[in-house]
């Protein structure tokens, strides 16, 4: 399938006392997760902590994704910044809801949890830029490019400005 460049052999580990810890980088021009989910520039760091009942991993992560913006309809790239935290225990412990089992040879494989936490920042109406001017109303220019001289489309609340005038109520009482 996909290849994952995501396992870590921390078989060391084992032999290491409580408290021992190493880091981990990653970097990767292109990763596809899935097929339908790749990131670009994915950048990390992964720290492993031996526990006293296994291991503790914690990562920060940045990538870029194409999303499509909703204002201007253009494709644009997406920065992504993201954590994970893992915590294993030793065959044999009684694992929480939250914890793993860590394999007998301590190899892991972090990239279902990078997927799934860098899946999460993903805005659901992602915007190209905070002040994206989306698209014309009357032609459907991408305003972004250039002005193609159509006047903005009034908004709904200018229809009763009257009423939200200070001098609203002056008229009511000279009525
Ligand atoms: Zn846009
Ligand atoms: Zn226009």
């Amino acid at each position: 399938m996909f290849k994952n460049p995501f396992i870590l052999k921390l078989g060391s580990f084992l032999h290491q006392s409580p408290g021992y810890s190493r880091e981990y980088p990653f970097e990767h021009e292109k990763v596809q997760f899935k097929e339908d989910f790749s990131l670009n520039n994915l950048e990390g760091l992964v720290n492993a902590t031996r526990t006293q009942q296994g291991l503790l991993i914690q990562g920060n992560f940045e990538g870029n994704l194409t999303l499509n913006c909703v204002r201007c309809l253009e494709d644009y790239s997406h920065f992504l910044s993201w954590k994970i935290t893992e915590l294993y225990v030793f065959e044999g412990q009684d694992a929480t809801e939250d914890e793993l089992i860590l394999p007998a040879n301590a190899q892991i494989d972090l990239g279902e949890a990078i997927a799934d936490e860098a899946l999460l920042d993903i805005p659901i109406n992602p915007i190209c830029k905070e002040d994206c001017q989306g698209l014309c109303q009357a032609c459907g220019t991408n305003l972004n490019l250039g002005d193609c001289g159509h006047e903005e489309l009034p908004i709904e609340e200018d229809s009763d400005e009257e009423e939200h005038s200070p001098f609203a109520g002056l008229k009511d009482l000279l009525d």
